[in-house]
C-alpha cells in the first residue's frame, strides 16, 4: 500500500483523520455506575455513599486520611491555607510549573520562590532547593511532571538537613499511576476533564495524617455548609475508573517503552528519560525535549504540524520567570534548565497511550513523516495563525 506522503500541514491526508481517540473513553462501567446511582435515587444527595467510597478507595493509592474536592488547585490552596500561609511567607518550587500552582500562591499573598529543574527531567532540583531554604520558606512544592518523577525522599532529607519546620507538598496531578507514591506531608490529585482520572472536574487531597486532615476539612466549612466538595455524580463516574488505575498506568508505561522505541532514531527528538529506580512514573502530558535545529523545523511548526496529522502534541509551559515582573517571585540561581525546558519542551497527550499498537505507530510514522518533509514545510508559506484541528 502506498500513503500520500504530503504532509496535512501542506494539505496531504492526515495520519489520523479522525484526529486524537477521544478522552474519557465510553467504558461501560461509567455508564453502569451512572445508572445504578439513578435507581437508588442517590445522585442528587449532598453527602451520599460514593464519595465516601471514593474516598475509603483512594487509600489504595496512598494510605493517608484523604478528602474529595472541586478540583485541584482548590486541594493545593486548601492544604495551604491550613498551614496559615500569607503574606511574609514562602514557597519554594519548580520555575518550569503548572501556572495556577503558581498563582495560587499569590492568591494567598505568600512569595513563590522559583528553583531551577534538573537537567533532563522538568521537576525541582533538590540541591538548588538547599540553596532557596530560608527563615520565610514553610513549604516545598514538588510536582511530578510529563513523565519525570520528583526525588520526594531526597526533597524530604534536604528538610530534615534542614531543621526547620517546612512542609513537602507532592503534586500528583499529572501522575496518578505514580507506583508506590513516595509520603509527604500532603499530595494532590486531579479529576480534570484531560485528566486519566477523569469527572471533568474534580481533585483530592491527600493529608500525612489525621490532625493535619482535620485542620485541612475545616477550610471548607461556611457555617456547617461544606463548599468546595466533590459531587455524588463525579465520584459516580470515578469509581469504575479508579479500579483500572493500576492496569492503565501499567499500559501507559509499556505504551511510552514502545513510542521511544519507533521514535529513537528521529534527530532532535529526546524522550524525558525512564526513572531508573522506583517509583515507576504514570503518563499525563508525556515529555519530550525538542531540538528544532536537528530536526529541521521550529517547534511551533513541528506541533502545528504535527496536530494537522491528528496527534495531539503541544509546546511545554512557559517557565514561570519569563515575561514576569520580578517583583512577583524570588528566584534562585540562572534557571537555566527551565529557560531549556520553556524553550525546547513538547508533550503528547496521554489517551493514545491506551489505544493500541497501530496508535503509536501512527504516531511515530506521523512524526518521521514530518521530519523527511522539514524542507518543504519551511519553504511552504504557512499562516502564521494556528488552524487548531482539536482541543486537549
Ligand atoms: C491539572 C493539574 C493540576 C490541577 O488541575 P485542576 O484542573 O485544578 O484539577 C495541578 N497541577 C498540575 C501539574 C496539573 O497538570
Amino acid at each position: 500500500m502506498t500513503h500520500d506522503q504530503t504532509p496535512a500541514l501542506l494539505g496531504g491526508q492526515p495520519t489520523r483523520p479522525e484526529g486524537p481517540p477521544p478522552w474519557p473513553v465510553a467504558d461501560v462501567a461509567i455508564q453502569e455506575s451512572l445508572q445504578k446511582a439513578f435507581a437508588a435515587n442517590t445522585w442528587g444527595l449532598y453527602h451520599g455513599p460514593h464519595v465516601e467510597e471514593l474516598q475509603i478507595r483512594c487509600r489504595k493509592i496512598i494510605d493517608q486520611p484523604n478528602f474529595a474536592l472541586a478540583s485541584g488547585t482548590l486541594a493545593l490552596e486548601i492544604a495551604l491555607k491550613s498551614l496559615n500561609i500569607g503574606p511574609g511567607d514562602e514557597i519554594i518550587l519548580a520555575a518550569y510549573e503548572y501556572e495556577p500552582t503558581f498563582l495560587t500562591i499569590h492568591a494567598l499573598g505568600a512569595t513563590p520562590v522559583l528553583v531551577d529543574i534538573q537537567q533532563d527531567n522538568p521537576t525541582l532540583n533538590p540541591k538548588q532547593v538547599a540553596q532557596a531554604i530560608g527563615e520565610k520558606t514553610r513549604v516545598i512544592l514538588a510536582s511530578h511532571m510529563h513523565g519525570g518523577v520528583a526525588d520526594i525522599s531526597l526533597l524530604q532529607k534536604v528538610i530534615t538537613d534542614s531543621k526547620r519546620e517546612i512542609a513537602l507538598v507532592q503534586d500528583l496531578s499529572q501522575m496518578p499511576g505514580l507506583d508506590p507514591v513516595p509520603d509527604s506531608d500532603f499530595s494532590i490529585l486531579s479529576f480534570g476533564g484531560s485528566k486519566p482520572l477523569s469527572a471533568g472536574r474534580g481533585g483530592m487531597l491527600f493529608c500525612g495524617d489525621t490532625a493535619r486532615c482535620q485542620k485541612a476539612k475545616l477550610q471548607l466549612y461556611r457555617a456547617g455548609h461544606q463548599w468546595g466538595t466533590l459531587s455524588e455524580l463525579q465520584a459516580c463516574v470515578l469509581l469504575p475508573q479508579l479500579e483500572q488505575l493500576k492496569p492503565h498506568a501499567q499500559q501507559r508505561r509499556d505504551a511510552f517503552q514502545r513510542l521511544n522505541s519507533l521514535l529513537r532514531e528521529v534527530p532532535g527528538l529526546r524522550p524525558i528519560p525512564t526513572p531508573e529506580k522506583p517509583p515507576l512514573a504514570d503518563y499525563y502530558k508525556v515529555g519530550f525535549f525538542f531540538e528544532s535545529d536537528a530536526f529541521g523545523l521550529s517547534r511551533e511548526i513541528f506541533v502545528r504540524a504535527l496536530r494537522a496529522e491528528g496527534i495531539a502534541f503541544s509546546p511545554g509551559f512557559r517557565a514561570l520567570h519569563r515575561g514576569r515582573a520580578a517583583n512577583r517571585f524570588r528566584k534562585i540561581g540562572s534557571l537555566s534548565h527551565a529557560d531549556l525546558a520553556s524553550e525546547h519542551l513538547i508533550t503528547l497527550h496521554h489517551p493514545v497511550l491506551l489505544a493500541g499498537d497501530s496508535a503509536l505507530e501512527q504516531v511515530a510514522s506521523a512524526v518521521w513523516k514530518t521530519y523527511r518533509n522539514a524542507e518543504r514545510i519551511r519553504e511552504a508559506a504557512l499562516p502564521t495563525q494556528a488552524q487548531l484541528r482539536f482541543d486537549d
